[in-house]
């Protein structure tokens, strides 16, 4: 038997930047050690990965695991959140740590860092969110980045969960992240106009799940992203709008881009699959999150977005609650926990809803679920691609193979799904994170708390 921790994948259809060719891959102690024609290397474990694509792992830099939220707590803790992740063929993942009110920023990003530990079977980073600002909260921020979390999250909305920021705090925290060479993450809606409008539909007995979306309509996005554009020009930061779900926001954004401001959005796998039309089943509350899904229309536009570059790349929002949890809205929208399961399906389904059906190219697919990530978010280049020096984390994906989405096809821990009978094309075969097979086929052989924290530092410039 030859050594485990050399690997040779041969002949695969390699995705190197904006190359494809066939090429093989040389794996040794954790790292990509070479990419070509490699026939010569000896003592190496084979694997034939002839008629197969030979892609970076994805890196999904947008999860909530053990997430306190809406009266419950998310059902993917770090061992099944990353179990689920894997099979899903991502082997980076970065999650949020919510400032506890009265407690310090440092705190909740140490305490989330010990949630993962022992626990995640693949590598994790930590975005603080704060969520009360006070002087020593500012001071705080260069502390995390130094720690290797340079990315903040803080909320314009969810006032009454206790999460949302003012706008003048945000630009406080906006400049002390770009001194600190830092970047500031925004969940952009107006909570205005969403507490206005939420306890008038209950009062004119608007209480079904389409209610959500209307209560928190396009408008009140593009309100916020509005607000976000000005934080980036007043101070020459860089802010990164998470889950757009807005063209005209993204067409704002980008025009503020081209003059000058330093501002990028991901959107998430859901507003490129499903549309507001979910929310009018009688199960529409599976499909509650925010900002809520929208309308075909819309739909096409973050395609078009994610295809040209106006959006940089496409992560989960993975926030998993329990069938129990999101039946606290069956009677009343506002009561279910906002939130969609998608850590495992969103690779699979964005090569089998982008690339096999010719929306977006095979590197275009790598960069906004793995390059991009990687890079905006300080992995790469240790994570994100399959160049020489990096971490040999890496996909075997057969793209022709099809099969069914279901609740009965994932593993995530959630006792239901919003991914039912959608026809797939392409599988998942093995997944290696740092040479090490952890998925194959329908295996997981990765050892709980495995997974390494990643200090990530941001590029300058
Ligand atoms: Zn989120």
């Amino acid at each position: 038997m030859s050594d485990k921790t050399r690997i040779l994948i041969k002949g695969g259809t390699v995705v190197l930047g904006h190359e494809i060719s066939q090429k093989d891959v040389f794996i040794q102690d954790e790292k990509i050690a070479d990419v070509g024609d490699l026939s010569n290397i000896k003592d190496v474990h084979k694997i034939d990965a002839r008629g197969l694509l030979v892609l970076p792992g994805a890196v999904d830099t947008h999860v909530h695991f053990n997430d306190y939220f809406m009266n419950t707590v998310s059902v993917h803790d770090f061992y099944k959140g990353t179990t689920s992740a894997a099979y899903g063929g991502v082997t980076s993942i970065v999650d949020f740590a919510n400032q506890e009110h009265g407690d310090s920023l440092v705190n909740a990003f140490r305490n989330k860092k010990s949630e993962a530990e022992g626990e995640a079977i693949i590598d994790w980073g930590v975005h603080p969110v704060i969520t009360q600002f006070t002087p020593e909260v500012l001071d705080e921020i260069p502390i995390v980045v130094e720690e290797g979390a340079p990315t903040i999250k803080c909320y314009m909305t969810y006032r009454e969960a206790g999460l949302m920021m003012e706008y003048e705090d945000l630009l406080h925290i906006a400049e002390r992240l770009k001194q600190s060479n830092g970047m500031l993450m925004l969940h952009a809606e107006d909570n205005a106009i969403i507490e206005t409008n939420i306890p008038r539909m209950i009062a004119e007995g608007k209480t079904q799940p389409i209610y959500h979306a209307r209560s928190r309509p396009v408008g009140a996005e593009n309100k916020a992203i509005q607000s976000a554009i000005r934080i980036a020009q007043q101070t020459g930061g860089r802010i990164f709008i998470v889950h757009m779900a807005s063209g005209d926001g993204m067409e704002a954004m980008s025009k503020a881009r081209a003059g000058g401001a330093d501002i990028l959005a991901e959107t998430c796998t859901h507003y490129l699959v499903f549309t507001d039309k979910m929310l009018e089943r009688d199960d529409g509350i599976k499909w509650i999150c925010s900002p809520p899904l929208r309308d075909q229309k819309t739909q096409n536009l973050l395609w078009a977005g994610i295809k040209d570059g106006r959006i940089a790349m496409v992560t989960s929002d993975d926030a998993a609650f329990s069938w129990n949890a999101k039946l606290f809205g069956a009677d009343r929208f506002d009561k279910c926990p906002n939130g969609i399961p998608g850590v495992e399906t969103r690779f699979s389904l964005l090569y089998s809803e982008g690339v096999a059906q010719g929306k977006i190219s095979l590197p275009r697919f790598v960069e906004l679920v793995s390059t991009s990530p990687a890079d905006l978010f300080g992995l790469a280049p240790q994570k994100g691609s399959l160049f020489p020096g990096g971490d040999a984390d890496i996909v075997l994906f057969d793209p022709k193979t099809k099969w069914t989405m279901s609740q009965e096809s994932l593993h995530m821990a959630t006792d239901w799904s919003a991914y039912e009978d959608i026809e797939i094309i392409g599988k998942i075969l093995k997944v290696f994170s740092r040479g090490e097979l952890i998925i194959d086929e329908d295996l997981c052989l990765a050892k709980k708390g495995r997974g390494k924290y990643i200090h990530r530092s941001l590029k300058t410039g």
